[in-house]
C-alpha cells in the first residue's frame, strides 16, 4: 500500500510500504479522508523536536472497516472515525479514558509513526468510533479536531448563558466557538485578524466577530459583553494572554488551547492572584470527547463544511501544506483522499 513517510524535515513522499496486520483486538481500516492539521505542519518542516523519524504523519482521520474479528462489533464496509492516542493501557488514566494524562501517552502520526497519511492503518477497537450512517465523510474527518473544542469547552466549564470569547479563528477556534453556542453560551466573540476566517464565524453562526488588528480585543468585549466568563486562547501569546486576563470577570476562566510555541511564554501573577481566575490547560481531548463530538456534529449545532478548502489525493500533500501556509485566507482545513 502507499503512505506518506516522513524521514526529515522537508523530506516527505508518497512511498510503497507494508500493509499493516491487525492484532485480534485490532481492526483494519480503509482511510477515506485524513486531514493535515497545524502540528502536520510543524512535523513535515522539521519544527517538532521530537519527531519518530521515519514516520508516516497524520493522525485525523476517517475510514471504513476492511477488517475486524468475527465477535467485533465493527464489520468490513461501517464507516468509522479513530481516537489517535495511546497511552499505556494500565494506568488509572488509560483505565478512565483520560489517555492525555497517562504519563506514556503519544499521539499517533506525532509522537508514534505509524499515522493516518496511508491507504490503509490499523486500530485498537477500543479507540474506533462508528460514524451515523447519514454523516458526510468530510464531517467524519473532523470529529478529531472537534473533539478537541469539546474537551477545551468541558475543560472551561462553559454553561448555560455564559458569555465567551475565543482568541484565534482557525479550525480549533472555530469549533470550539460553536460547540461553546451549543452548550449554551449566550455570547460569542471570535478574534481573528484575517476577514475570511471571520466571515467563516458568521456563516457558522458566531455572530460577534473582532479584528483584533484594527480594533481592540478588550475594549470590544467590554462593549459587547462587560466581561467574559470563559477566553479560549487558541493563539498563546503574551499578548492574547494579557487581553484574555483583562477581559475575563473575576473568578472567570482562562483555558490554554494553543500549542505552545516557546518555552518562555508565561502567565503573570498579578491578574490571575487579583481576579481568583482559574487557568486551565485543555490539551487534546478524553475518550468521551470522540462522542460528543460525533453527537454535536451530527445534530449540525457544530458545522465543519464551510471549513474544509479543498480535498486532495495523498500524492498532493506538499501543495496542501503549501496552500495552507501561504494562503491561510482561503483554506482553513484541507483533507486528503488516498482513494483519488
Ligand atoms: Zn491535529
Ligand atoms: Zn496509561
Amino acid at each position: 500500500m502507499k503512505a506518506i513517510v516522513l524521514r526529515g524535515p522537508n523530506d516527505f513522499c508518497l512511498e510503497e510500504v507494508k500493509e499493516p496486520i491487525p492484532t485480534a483486538e485490532e481492526v483494519k481500516i480503509r482511510v477515506l479522508l485524513a486531514g493535515i492539521c497545524g502540528t502536520d505542519l510543524t512535523l513535515l518542516r522539521g519544527k517538532y523536536p521530537a519527531a519518530p523519524y521515519p514516520m508516516v504523519p497524520g493522525h485525523e482521520t476517517m475510514g471504513e472497516i476492511l477488517q475486524a474479528a468475527e465477535d467485533s462489533q465493527f464489520k468490513p464496509g461501517d464507516r468509522v472515525t479513530v481516537f489517535p492516542a495511546f497511552g499505556c493501557r494500565k494506568c488509572d488514566a488509560c483505565k478512565t479514558g483520560r489517555i492525555a494524562h497517562c504519563p506514556e501517552a503519544k499521539t499517533i502520526g506525532v509522537l508514534r509513526p505509524e499515522g493516518y497519511f496511508a491507504e490503509q492503518i490499523v486500530a485498537h477497537q477500543d479507540r474506533v468510533f462508528h460514524l451515523p450512517e447519514q454523516m458526510h465523510n468530510e464531517m467524519g474527518a473532523m470529529v478529531e479536531p472537534a473533539a478537541v473544542a469539546v474537551h477545551a469547552n468541558h475543560r472551561g466549564q462553559v454553561q448555560q448563558g455564559a458569555r465567551v470569547v475565543v482568541i484565534g479563528g482557525g479550525t480549533i477556534g472555530l469549533l470550539t466557538a460553536q460547540v461553546a453556542l451549543a452548550y449554551g453560551a449566550s455570547a460569542v466573540i471570535v478574534s481573528e485578524p484575517i476577514a475570511e476566517r471571520r466571515a467563516i464565524a458568521k456563516q457558522v453562526g458566531i455572530e460577534l466577530t473582532c479584528n483584533p488588528l484594527e480594533t481592540d480585543l478588550v475594549c470590544f468585549v467590554r462593549k459587547k459583553m462587560k466581561m467574559a466568563d470563559v477566553v479560549f486562547d487558541v493563539v498563546g501569546s503574551e499578548k492574547t494572554l494579557a487581553d484574555a486576563m483583562e477581559m475575563l470577570r473575576p473568578d472567570g476562566h482562562l483555558v490554554l488551547v494553543a500549542v505552545p510555541h516557546s518555552d518562555t511564554l508565561s502567565i503573570a501573577y498579578r491578574p490571575a492572584f487579583t481576579k481568583e481566575l482559574k487557568v486551565i490547560g485543555a490539551r487534546t481531548y478524553f475518550l468521551e470527547d470522540f462522542p460528543e463530538s460525533i453527537r454535536l456534529l451530527h445534530s449540525g449545532r457544530v458545522q465543519v463544511k464551510q471549513m474544509v478548502g479543498k480535498i486532495l489525493p495523498l500524492s498532493l500533500l506538499a501543495e496542501g501544506v503549501e496552500l495552507l501556509e501561504k494562503h491561510p485566507e482561503d483554506y482553513v482545513k484541507i483533507l486528503l483522499n488516498p482513494l483519488m
